[in-house]
């Protein structure tokens, strides 16, 4: 009975998903979580209440407001976003690569991206039948413009994806290098800004001087991860067909609720994000001091460091024993053999971190 089962799922479900793993989520609980990019900071207590007053308003017995009005209007306030653009919201920014994908997908077409870069364009090109071509970076991280160039030309991309700073390395491919992929790419150029709270470099502008080209941005990494909260920021001509594949109610009300909520409160977000700016920028100069091959420079708000031959794993395994949960790279792709990704913590946190890797190392 059993094996008929597996024989009529294996027929069924097309080869490539069966051949996937699905996101691997560790259990988190009873860990020092610095693996996964959050926020680690709490919302003052009075402003915590006064989101549960706002909460208790909400209809959930209706349908959500199918254009999330209000969320559009805080970020259109707090981010500056000009009128002349149009906003896209989806649940997560994942959501926003999944609609941007499905319409796009054609037989014969592909997804490009610099490799290592965020695990998802992959993995979503393959759920909608979309081939996906990875150019590797240096073996700094930096990105090869003419290999980027090259393969525009040869495979000529439907959508491309720059993270910007880019996850899991962490860095800046510089604005000339972005600009020149637009310029030669007849795709659409995704920058996806899910860092943006972490850097300086700021991509918006670039809607003014080209019709090729979205943003992408999250309010997970400020610090609503659990809100399930992203953004797309573009020109109509595009954003008005991506709309049609969106589905009607993606955004929930105690989403809608919270986020309009949290981006009338945005400076307590702001300071929280620029505090852990200062907390990056100490804890890389600790980690520096470490018998460490490497550690990279970061304009978001995790580390990426490349230890010794051989000690990833074992590294992240002995800072589980000691209840930190870090990221393991190692295997993941062949330039990040050796590498951890560290979250930046709060100070507490940090040190913490520190005492146990020092302790190890
Ligand atoms: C975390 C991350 C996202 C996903 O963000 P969600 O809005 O939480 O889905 C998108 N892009 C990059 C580069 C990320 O690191």
């Amino acid at each position: 009975m059993s094996d008929l089962l597996k024989n009529t799922v294996a027929n069924l479900i097309r080869p490539e998903i069966l051949a996937l793993h699905a996101y691997h989520v560790p259990d988190a609980s009873g860990f020092l979580k610095l693996d996964a990019m959050e926020n680690p900071f709490q919302w003052p207590e009075s402003v915590k209440n006064e989101w549960a007053q706002e909460l208790i308003k909400a209809d959930i017995n209706r349908y959500p407001d199918p254009q999330a009005q209000c969320i559009k209007e805080g970020l259109r306030k707090t981010l500056n976003i000009k009128d002349e653009f149009e906003i896209l919201l989806g649940n997560g920014s994942d959501e926003i690569i999944q609609i941007l994908a499905m319409a796009v997908a054609q037989s014969g077409r592909c997804i490009m991206a610099p490799e290592p870069s965020f695990v998802m364009y992959k993995m979503i090109a393959t759920f909608c039948q979309l081939d996906y071509v990875g150019i590797p970076l240096n073996a700094d991280f930096e990105l090869d413009l003419d290999d980027m160039l090259e393969s525009i030309k040869v495979n000529d991309p439907a959508l491309i994806f720059l993270a910007q700073p880019n996850n899991p390395t962490g860095n800046l491919f510089g604005e000339d290098k972005i600009r020149a992929i637009i310029e030669a790419a007849n795709g659409l150029v995704v920058v996806d800004e899910a860092y943006t709270a972490f850097t300086d470099a700021d991509y918006l502008n670039l809607l003014n001087d080209y019709d090729n080209v979205v943003v992408m941005r999250t309010l997970s990494k400020v610090g609503l991860a659990g809100l399930r909260m992203g953004f797309l920021v573009g020109k109509a001509e595009w954003l008005n067909e991506f709309d049609k594949i969106r589905l009607p109610y993606n955004i929930n009300c105690l989403t809608q609720i919270s986020c309009a909520f949290a981006l009338k409160h945005f400076d307590v977000l702001k300071d929280q994000t620029e505090r852990l700016r200062k907390n990056r920028s100490r804890l890389t100069d600790s980690l520096k001091a470490l018998p460490l091959d490497k550690v990279f420079d970061s304009e978001a708000n995790f580390i990426l460091v490349r230890t010794q031959q051989g000690q990833a794993r074992k590294i992240f395994e002995a800072l589980k024993a000691d209840n930190i949960l870090i990221k393991c790279l190692d295997g993941g792709h062949p330039l990040l053999t050796d590498c951890l990704r560290i979250t930046v913590g709060t100070e507490n946190e940090n040190d913490q971190l520190l005492s146990a890797l020092q302790k190890y190392l």
